[in-house]
């Protein structure tokens, strides 16, 4: 394998290799890494007709080392024999690929915390564990997470008791379900800390990026030989192994005879920080047969309206009629005001004003999608000044214009973009269990409302891959009222019943939530991040 390297997306020319930006999570200037080169299909990998057959493990294992070139053979092998096993995932064949309605659900939340998240933090801490012995890194690695819901819980399943780790994860205080917030405050392990804040996810989020961004902070932990990494999808340790699946997911259908050897595919991700469909793309780049990457967002439609106007505005809303749509596809009903319910304690932040609306997809409740700066270097030509210029505005004004190179390379690459209200969704999920008896959770049941949108508009005959992002049972409240079902006394109830009406298993992991004792009961201002993080380390303010 030829080897890779990584780079910042903000201009840092320092060349990395894999394990010093796992360890480092965030690039020196604090941009995001990137791989300086994309291995092929054909060239580095083999043919892609010659990865059917391959266990999950198996695929998993030769795209990550296309990628991570400085790991061993025996050192990889390890760490996706270690993730993808029916130790960590209820279905041998860890990702099972389902015909239902009129797209191909491939199902990402067979795993520990039944969530797409288990897909990458399975194998992350493994890869950050081996990472740290290559590089002969004798520091405590402070692994501090942001979550809209599921990365807090596949995160702290994963590095629960690794020794030589700290993790921290911080949850938005309002806005995930019970039965996330249960998975959270109920997990065990002497190195886990977790906080609900008086905020919504990009406050979480802001607040752990100010803790990474504060250099005074990074020398108290150094001085405490800590150093302090992310398990979010900033993380190239996440974001690689994400990769996998789409190229599993491709391979299982031309092995099952839904797509023939060179067929094009559609992708469809019910997206929030834009990591799941960042690895659609770059799977494509490596030569996947990808036609279209259909990015659906709910309410908080700050990204579908990027992908149709090249404008990054999280302040206002353009207009539903805006022109600039062009000839990309857009939803054309916009739920302004009325229908939408603002969260005005969330949307406080200036940056943030567009009106944060809390759905029944709280993992897609995100305004600011940090992934997508990867996306920006890339379609600007690698120019790591215009990808600053726009993160810079961004952080300033809330708002920025890519440019007309970047609208048309997003034309070119395939990028369409579309939003459903929760009324679109609801009916979608509903639609699809009563004409097929197959249940979806409600970020799937976003895709696949914009996919049906997609789909009438422009009567595209592609096949299509819906990402399927978590299991219904964790979302059972909004579950269970989408398919009629009488309240119930707490959330767990509504696990109950939607098995009882369905006859589909509850995942193991959520089976027993309800009688844990909670052990992380605390709610922090989302201004007292830094001190609170401080305050467990002891850290000494200097
Ligand atoms: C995290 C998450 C998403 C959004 O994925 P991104 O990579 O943040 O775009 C969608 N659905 C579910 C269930 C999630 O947990």
């Amino acid at each position: 394998m030829k080897p890779q390297y990584y780079i910042s997306t903000r201009g840092d020319k320092q060349l990395r290799k894999s394990a010093q930006a796992i360890i480092m999570g965030l690039a020196a200037d604090k941009g995001l890494f990137v791989p300086v080169e994309f291995p092929q299909f054909g060239k580095e990998f083999p043919k892609l007709a010659d990865f059917v057959g391959l266990s999950y493990a198996a695929v998993a294992e030769m795209v990550i080392k296309g990628f991570f070139t400085d790991f061993t053979g025996e050192e990889l092998a390890r760490c996706v024999e270690s993730a993808y096993n029916d130790r960590n995932f209820d279905r041998q064949d860890i990702v099972p690929v389902r015909k239902a309605g009129k797209a191909y659900f491939l199902e990402l939340y067979h795993g520990r915390t039944a969530a797409f998240k288990d897909m990458a933090l399975s194998i992350h801490p493994y890869l950050i564990k081996t990472a740290v012995g290559k590089e002969g890194e004798d520091k405590t690695l402070v692994i501090l997470t942001a979550t809209s819901g599921d990365t807090g819980k596949a995160a702290l399943a994963g590095f629960a008791d690794v020794p030589g780790t700290e993790i921290f994860v911080f949850y938005p205080g309002s806005g995930v379900s019970e039965i996330q917030r249960r998975q959270m405050v109920t997990q065990e392990g002497s190195n886990v800390h977790v906080f609900g804040i008086d905020g919504n996810f990009d406050d979480a989020q802001t607040a752990v990026k100010n803790v990474f961004n504060d250099n005074s902070f990074s020398a108290r932990a150094a001085e405490k030989n800590m150093r302090f990494t992310s398990a979010n999808s900033i993380s190239i340790g996440r974001l690689i192994p994400q990769i996998a699946y789409y190229v599993y997911g491709y391979v299982k259908l031309l092995e099952n005879g839904g797509i023939k050897d060179g067929e094009k595919l559609n992708i469809c991700v019910p997206t929030g920080n834009f990591g799941n469909i960042l690895a659609a793309y770059y799977a494509k780049t490596l030569g996947l047969p990808v036609a279209k990457l259909i990015c659906a967002s709910n309410e908080n439609n700050v990204l579908s309206d990027f992908i149709r106007t090249g404008v990054y505005d999280a302040k206002h809303r353009p207009a539903a009629t805006d022109s600039s749509a062009s000839s990309n596809f857009s939803v054309a009903d916009c739920p302004e005001a009325g229908s939408s319910q603002a969260n005005g304690e969330a949307a406080s932040d200036a940056k943030t004003s567009r009106d944060f609306i809390v759905t029944t997809s709280p993992s897609m409740d995100i305004l600011i999608s940090s992934n997508l700066e990867r996306l920006l270097y890339h379609l600007s030509g690698n120019d790591a000044g215009e990808a600053l210029r726009m993160m810079t505005a961004l952080d300033i004004e809330g708002r920025y214009d890519a440019g007309d190179t970047v609208r048309e390379r997003l034309r070119e690459n395939g990028f369409v973009g579309g939003f459903a209200d929760m009324k679109k969704t609801h009916s979608a999920l509903a639609g699809l269990w009563a004409e097929e008896r197959y249940l979806i959770d409600t970020h799937t049941a976003v895709a696949y409302a914009v996919y049906l949108d997609y789909l009438k508009e422009t009567e595209d005959k592609t096949k299509t891959l819906i990402a399927s992002t978590a299991s219904p049972y964790k979302f059972a409240k909004s579950i269970a009222g989408v398919l009629g079902l009488p309240e119930t006394e707490n959330e767990f109830g509504y696990i109950d019943e939607i098995s009882g009406y369905t006859g589909m298993p509850v995942p193991a992991p959520l089976a027993d939530i309800e009688s844990k004792p909670v052990l992380h009961g605390d709610v922090v201002a989302r201004s007292e991040v830094g001190k609170t993080i401080a305050e467990v380390l002891g850290l000494v303010k200097q």
